[in-house]
């Protein structure tokens, strides 16, 4: 009886509070200042709708155009730290990236931030083999002023050699002209081509003088290694000489080794992994007045 009691009268009451009380925690997540959003939404917009984003790409092209009949009058220009020997009578030319130099997959960055969904290597895969990438501006305008000056134009890329196909298909569409398949440098096409570009420039650099390396990632100039975030900036300011004439950047907000570099180049984390030390790397101090090089 003295249980039962004991029941009705603390037990019972105290365990329906709790009830109520937990019902009312999850009635307040999440909290009002909590958005849903995907951190490529930003970038994406950037990309596809901003004025501004175009000019930086044409600017960069212009500026390209510019040093591309600078290096072909003079001989002992080179872009490639690779380029050894006596390179001065090589044929001149030109090296580009595809991905966000060339070919624009703002499209599928979209479709990831309208599902809420994160890049994977077969999502990629299924997109690059629909040939639906769109022309990056000034890209076309620079080919062709390469091609009137019999520069030979060379896309690196690290898309995949097997879908080298999808690949060409939507080059010649978007140039509006035609690409041999000898122009375009996959990973993986040859044994030693893996995503470190080095061996492709080298590769190149054996028959072409090399006026300029195009690209958006610094991958695409030089091989920094595994470095770092602040790391990979001292490191990249050894080429200063280099930026904006013989290495041309284009903008890349969404993806590349800037971004792989925050969760440590670790692949294998999980999306909430990479999240976590993005929030840890965002830098709430002052920064330096005299900017990063400095
Ligand atoms: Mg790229």
């Amino acid at each position: 009886m003295k249980n039962f009691r004991l029941f009705v009268y603390w037990i019972a009451p105290a365990t329906f509070f709790l009830f109520l009380n937990s019902c009312q925690v999850k009635d307040q997540e999440p909290s009002e200042n909590v958005r849903e959003t995907h951190e490529q939404l930003n970038g994406t917009l950037w990309m596809q709708t901003s004025i501004e984003y175009d000019v930086t790409c044409v600017q960069a092209y212009e500026i390209a155009k510019v040093f591309m009949l600078r290096g072909l009058e003079d001989r002992t220009w080179t872009a490639a730290i690779e380029q050894k020997g006596s390179y001065e009578d090589l044929p001149p030319a030109v090296i580009l990236d595809l991905d966000e130099t060339v070919l624009d997959n703002s499209a599928f960055q979209a479709r990831l931030a309208k599902q809420g969904i994160e890049y994977n290597p077969d999502l990629w895969s299924k997109w690059v083999q629909e040939s639906q990438a769109g022309l990056i501006s000034g890209a076309k305008e620079f080919i062709q002023l390469a091609q009137e000056r019999e520069v030979r134009v060379f896309f690196v890329t690290n898309r995949e050699f097997v879908n080298e196909d999808y690949t060409l298909r939507n080059l010649e569409t978007v140039l509006n002209m035609s690409v041999d398949p000898e122009q375009i440098l996959n990973k993986n096409e040859l044994a030693d081509w893996g995503s470190d570009k080095t061996s492709r420039r080298a590769f190149l650099s054996e028959n072409f003088r090399i006026l300029l390396l195009i690209g958006d990632d610094f991958n695409d100039f030089v091989c920094l290694g595994e470095l770092p975030p602040g790391q990979r900036t001292i490191e990249g300011a050894q080429y200063k000489p280099y930026w904006g004439s013989k290495w041309i950047q284009l903008p890349n907000p969404l993806y590349g080794n800037w971004e792989r570099a925050i969760y440590r180049y670790d692949n294998k984390l999980s999306d909430a992994e990479k999240l976590k030390l993005k929030y840890e790397t965002l830098d709430t101090r002052l920064l330096s007045t005299e900017g990063k090089q400095k």
